[in-house]
């Protein structure tokens, strides 16, 4: 039941992270705190499915 997900910041739309979700344990769309290398500082990261 796990899948890849990448974690999207949500001010620049940079996918700055791979991770991996149950989808089970955690229907709902993954919203972390993060930091982005490209704004440099921490960011709201925003899950997006990867195929
Ligand atoms: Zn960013």
């Amino acid at each position: 039941m796990r899948i890849n997900i990448l974690l999207r910041c949500t001010e620049c739309s940079e996918e700055n992270y791979l991770t991996q979700k149950n989808k089970r344990n955690t229907p709902d769309r993954l919203e972390q705190k993060k930091y982005c290398p490209k704004c440099k500082k921490v960011t709201i990261h925003k899950e997006k499915t990867k195929k």
